[in-house]
């Protein structure tokens, strides 16, 4: 295999204790990934080198920068001979636009007769020669690089940034409460980059939502899946319920009670789950459900910390991190969501949590809740070839 690829860490190092744990994790999940390529991973406390066939790098590289934990990607060149090292080094640097350089050698096999410092200024020369262009030490345009180690010679230019984030899985497990809209997807993905294992929550509530609609948001989980590697999505056959709170709530705060009793849901299945929060797309002041004071008395349900990542963020700043990381065109297919069906002319903005106690005293809505989380219906290892079965 010719291909290689160095992985750098970032902020991972910061952590000291935990790096062994962080480094596996991360490991782990990059095989995930690229678990359709032939590839070797080997690593230390600094960095990760993939091995790669030479015609895969450039896809896998596009795969690497989906996964959280990393901060830089580097495609390496495998050469032998000094002979070879010239002549590649001149061959990337033609593809360059660029006035200064500089070489930086590093030597891991000190079997090799020449110094670090005299190679790069062997090399340098060598350049200067070939191309018009001058050395600048301090602050140079390109930055070439030569390892030489005992398994072979390698260059390398430029680094891709990664997306930074930690590992998935390093923090346990978050419920992610997935509506086919812009704002939850984006939710889960910063959910995931801080190293949140997420799995999906999704009410639906047919026949008065689609299979398109739900067909959304197993989409929508399938572009999830691919910064994580692993999603599950448990889908919660919201009918019943839903329609018993429209025969016994009042109009104006059928929203609320609906939230709370999704709140309520979500709380059963992530303990059933192991998840340790909720995470959901609300932003403050979006809807009438997400005033300060409809939190509050949404919230009320439930003990369990709830991570609402996009709470402070503006739709627009949402929209563009949507557009960012794939998942808007998705999100704006016009599909029925159960919190857009039935919708209210003028649900309440401040609601008062001994009216809704009331309310919720016209039904018993325990029993209900509870059928919710026993029927629901569960997509494990949330791979995109199943998905494809799926649709
Ligand atoms: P939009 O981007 O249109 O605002 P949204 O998904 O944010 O869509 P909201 O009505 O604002 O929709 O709902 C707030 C949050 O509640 C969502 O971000 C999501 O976390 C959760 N939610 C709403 N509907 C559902 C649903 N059908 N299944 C799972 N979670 C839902
Ligand atoms: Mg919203």
């Amino acid at each position: 295999m010719d291909g290689l690829i160095l992985i750098k860490y970032g902020e991972l190092t910061t952590k000291k204790g935990n790096r062994k744990f962080f480094i596996k994790t991360l490991e782990n999940n990059i095989r995930k990934i690229l678990k359709n390529f032939n590839f070797e991973i080997k690593y230390d406390y600094v960095r990760m080198y993939i091995e790669c066939e030479l015609q895969d790098v450039d896809s896998i590289v596009l795969n690497l920068q989906k996964v959280f934990g990393i901060h830089g990607i580097v495609v390496c060149h495998k050469v032998n001979t000094k002979d070879e090292i010239f002549e590649k080094a001149l061959e990337l640097l033609k593809e360059q636009s660029f006035k200064t350089f500089k070489v930086e050698t590093t030597r891991a096999d000190k079997s090799f007769p020449i110094s670090s410092m005299d190679f790069s200024r062997q090399l340098g020369g060598y350049i200067l020669k070939n191309l018009d262009c001058s050395v600048d030490v301090h602050n140079p345009d390109v930055l070439l690089k030569v390892e030489i180690r005992r398994e072979g010679n390698f260059l390398y230019l430029n680094e891709t940034p990664g997306i930074g984030g930690y590992p998935v899985g390093i923090q346990g497990k978050g419920m992610l409460m997935l509506s086919g809209g812009i704002d939850s997807p984006v939710a889960g993905y910063l959910a995931l980059k801080r190293g949140v294992d997420v799995e999906c929550l999704y009410f639906e509530s047919p026949p008065h939502t689609s299979l398109e609609a739900k067909n959304k948001v197993l989409t929508l989980a399938s572009i999830l899946n691919e910064y994580s590697g692993h999603i599950k999505v448990h889908i919660i056959p919201f009918t019943k319920l839903q329609e018993a709170i429209y025969k016994n709530v009042d109009d104006t705060y059928v929203i609320t009670i609906m939230r709370r009793m999704m709140y309520r849901i979500s709380e059963k299945v992530a303990k059933e789950e192991k998840a340790k929060i909720i995470i959901n797309g609300e932003s403050i002041g979006q809807v009438a459900s997400q005033t300060l004071d409809s939190m509050s008395v949404i919230n009320a349900v439930t003990t369990m910390p709830v991570i609402r990542p996009v709470a402070c963020m503006d739709k627009l700043e949402i929209i563009g991190l949507a557009e960012k990381i794939g998942t808007y065109e998705t999100s704006i297919l016009p599909f029925e969501d159960c919190c857009t069906i039935f919708l209210p002319k003028h649900p309440v903005i401040h609601p008062v949590l001994d009216k809704v106690l009331e309310y919720e005293k016209n039904f018993d809505f325990e029993t209900l809740v509870d059928e919710c989380v026993l029927k629901r219906e569960t997509i494990d290892h949330f791979q995109q070839e199943e998905f494809a079965d799926l649709l």
